[in-house]
C-alpha cells in the first residue's frame, strides 16, 4: 500500500471516529428517566427524556410522581368502578334532577356528546347500560335475552344528556340513563400527565396509559419518539412503528379486551345503535391526533363505525388513522391520506 493510501484510510478513519464522537457526545447529554404503575385497570408508562446537566434525575422523579398524581386523582373521579367518584354520583341521578360538577369532567362530558353529533351516535358515553349487559354475558357465558336486551338499548341515548354551561349542572331527560367514560378518560388522563410534566419543566416525555400515548418533544436531540403499535392478532409483534413529535396515537381494539361465546369473538367496543359489539367493521384502530383525548375518542368511534370513519377523520382535520380490518377474509390495514407524507412509519406485513 502506498504512504498517500494509507494517509487517505488514516484521514477516513479519523473523520469517521470524530463523527462518532460528536454524535455520543450529542447523545450523551440525554438520559431517559421512567416509571411504571398500575391505574385505571392498566399499566401507565412515563419516560422523560432529560439533559442531567441542565434538570437533576431527581426533579425528573419528582415530576413523573406528580403526573402519577394526577392520573390518580382523574382515576378517583372518572371511574365507574368506585362507587364515591363523581361519574358515580352522576350515575345515581333520577330524570331531571341536576348535580353541579367539576370543570374537568364538565369539558369531558362537552367534548364526548361533541363527538357524538360528529359521528352520529358511534361514540355515545351513554353505553354503560349495553357494557354492563355484555359484560354480564361475559361473566355467566351465556348470550342476553331479548327482553334483558330491550331494556338495555333503551337506556341509551346521548340526547339523554343535557349540560348546562351557566351553573356548570349536568342532568339526565330520562330515569335509567347513565354514563361510561371509558373510551376517553385513559386519553385524557395522558394529556393530563404531559401537562403536569409541561409544568414542572419537562420538554420531552411520553406518556403510555395502556395504548393511549402522547410524545412530547423529541427522545434526543436528532430521535423523535418511536411508538410501536402491536400485531392485533399477535401480541409478540409489532405492525407499525412510527416516529412522533408533540402528538398523541391512541389505538382501540377488539384484541386486548374481549370475550369468546359459543365459539364466537365478541368485542368490549359496543356498537350503540345497535346494541351488539363490534363486528367485522374493525379489528383496530390507531388515531393520530394533537391530543390524546381526541385521539382516545376516535379510536374508539372508528372501530365502530369501519371505513366510514376515514370520512370523519378528513372533516377533523390535523388527524390520522390507521385501520385494521378483515377484508375478504385477510387482515388488511388501511390508512387515512397523505398519512406517510407527514408521518416516518414502517410497516411490518400483517
Ligand atoms: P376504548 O376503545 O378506548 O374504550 C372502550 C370502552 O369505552 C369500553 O370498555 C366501554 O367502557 C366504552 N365504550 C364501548 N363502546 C363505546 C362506544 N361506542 N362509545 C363510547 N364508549 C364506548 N378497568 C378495570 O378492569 N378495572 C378498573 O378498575 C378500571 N378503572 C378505570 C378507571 C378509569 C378512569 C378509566 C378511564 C378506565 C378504567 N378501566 C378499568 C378500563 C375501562 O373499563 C375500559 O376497559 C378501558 O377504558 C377501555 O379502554 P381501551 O383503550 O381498551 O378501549
Ligand atoms: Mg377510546
Amino acid at each position: 500500500m502506498n504512504s498517500k493510501k494509507i494517509t487517505h484510510i488514516l484521514l477516513a478513519a479519523a473523520l469517521a471516529a470524530s463523527l462518532l464522537a460528536a454524535a455520543s457526545c450529542s447523545r450523551a447529554n440525554e438520559r431517559i428517566v421512567e416509571d411504571s404503575r398500575f391505574f385505571m385497570g392498566t399499566v401507565v408508562q412515563i419516560k422523560v427524556s432529560i439533559d442531567p446537566a441542565k434538570y437533576s434525575e431527581a426533579r425528573a422523579k419528582d415530576a413523573i410522581s406528580k403526573a402519577f398524581d394526577e392520573i390518580n386523582r382523574i382515576e378517583d373521579v372518572y371511574s365507574v368502578y368506585k362507587d364515591t367518584s363523581e361519574i358515580s354520583r352522576i350515575n345515581r341521578l333520577r330524570k331531571n334532577e341536576r348535580l353541579q360538577i367539576s370543570d374537568g369532567v364538565f369539558n369531558l362530558v362537552h367534548k364526548t356528546l361533541d363527538y357524538s353529533e360528529r359521528t352520529s351516535g358511534a361514540f355515545d358515553i351513554t353505553v354503560k347500560p349495553l357494557v354492563d349487559l355484555w359484560e354480564r354475558a361475559k361473566r355467566t357465558n351465556k348470550l342476553p335475552d331479548e327482553h334483558e336486551f330491550k331494556r338495555a338499548l333503551e337506556r341509551v341515548g346521548y340526547k339523554n344528556v343535557a349540560l348546562d354551561e351557566t351553573v356548570r349542572t349536568i342532568h339526565f331527560k330520562k330515569d335509567g340513563i347513565s354514563i361510561d367514560l371509558g373510551g376517553a378518560a385513559k386519553g385524557y388522563a395522558t394529556d393530563r400527565a404531559i401537562f403536569i410534566l409541561e409544568e414542572n419543566g419537562i420538554d420531552n416525555a411520553i406518556v403510555n396509559s395502556g395504548g393511549d400515548m402522547y410524545c412530547l418533544g423529541k427522545r434526543t436531540a436528532r430521535e423523535l419518539w418511536k411508538v410501536g403499535v402491536q400485531h392485533p392478532r399477535d401480541r409478540n409483534r409489532l405492525f407499525l412503528e412510527i416516529g412522533l413529535q408533540d402528538r398523541a396515537i391512541d389505538t382501540s381494539g377488539d384484541y386486548e379486551r374481549y370475550f369468546v361465546i359459543g365459539g364466537k369473538r365478541y368485542s368490549h367496543i359496543i356498537d350503540p345503535r345497535t346494541g351488539y359489539p363490534i363486528g367485522d367493521s374493525a379489528v383496530s384502530a390507531s388515531v393520530i391526533a394533537a391530543d390524546s383525548t381526541t385521539a382516545d375518542i376516535l379510536a374508539t368511534a372508528m372501530c365502530v363505525l369501519g371505513e366510514k370513519g376515514f370520512g370523519i377523520i378528513k372533516e377533523s382535520g390535523g388527524i390520522d388513522a390507521v385501520l385494521v380490518m378483515f377484508e375478504a377474509g385477510r387482515l388488511t390495514a388501511k390508512m387515512s391520506e397523505g398519512i406517510r407524507k407527514r408521518y416516518d412509519i414502517s410497516e411490518e406485513k400483517l
